[in-house]
């Protein structure tokens, strides 16, 4: 098949990407606020937008059902350590967009330092539980990991957990949830991935947008 098929998010990752693609040209015909498509048509032929779930941008990607897409570094490390440590995804750039860390996360009456030394099991609520995997292996700290797929601020109020790994930009959810960050695994940023295939078969189309948006990026 001839054409460009993208692969996005929805909400920051759709709304950050916008000006790289304006940036190369190419403008996105419909708002996927609004629109109820799936495929969204751009002002370039052959050029199209894919919404698919933020995790699985990698999957469409890796098995060509996208180019290319735009991941967070959260869902690629993720993945690649789910997968045994690879994808095989080209990861030609660091867009820099949709930027925060990923923490641990308390109630702030939870002394974690405390029961680190101590040597307790912590039980830890988390979507990206391979990451926390690695992370608490690496420190030497026990923990039973509790798998989730959504608002993991819940877990420490509610005796779930005591404590979560999650992602955090500004803290303002930690805080309106009275959780405090009490250790950061990693900064967070999204990345441009492109089929291996594809990169080989469409060069032609790749390689300048790949130029456009890295000159984006340091403009
Ligand atoms: P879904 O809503 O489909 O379950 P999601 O909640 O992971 O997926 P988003 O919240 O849109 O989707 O997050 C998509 C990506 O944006 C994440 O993988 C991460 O890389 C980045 N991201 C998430 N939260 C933040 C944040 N608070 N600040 C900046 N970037 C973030
Ligand atoms: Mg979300």
């Amino acid at each position: 098949m001839s054409g460009l098929t993208l692969a996005l998010s929805k909400g920051r990752i759709f709304e950050e990407t916008l000006p790289l693609l304006r940036a190369a040209g190419i403008e996105v015909l419909e708002d996927p606020e609004t629109s109820r498509k799936l495929i969204l048509p751009t002002n370039r032929d052959g050029v199209r937008v894919v919404l698919v779930r933020a995790s699985d941008v990698p999957t469409y990607v890796q098995y060509g059902g996208a180019d290319l897409g735009v991941a967070g570094r959260d869902v690629l490390h993720e993945q690649a350590l789910a997968q045994g440590g690879s994808h095989g995804l080209y990861q030609p750039l660091d867009l820099k967009i949709a930027r925060c860390r990923m923490s641990v996360a308390t109630r702030a009456d939870f002394d974690y330092a405390a029961a680190v030394k101590q040597g307790s099991r912590i039980r830890v609520a988390t979507k990206y539980t391979e990451i926390a995997r690695q992370h608490f292996a690496e420190k030497g700290v026990h923990v039973d990991l509790i798998k989730l797929y959504g608002s993991m601020e819940l877990a420490p109020l509610t005796g779930l957990a005591e404590a979560i790994v999650d992602l955090v930009s500004t803290g303002g959810t930690l805080r309106a949830n009275k959780l405090v960050e009490v250790e950061q695994i990693m900064d967070i940023s999204s990345r441009l991935v492109v089929n291996q295939a594809a990169l080989k078969l469409k060069r032609d189309t790749l390689r300048p947008l790949i130029d456009a948006f890295a000159a984006a990026i340091s403009a």
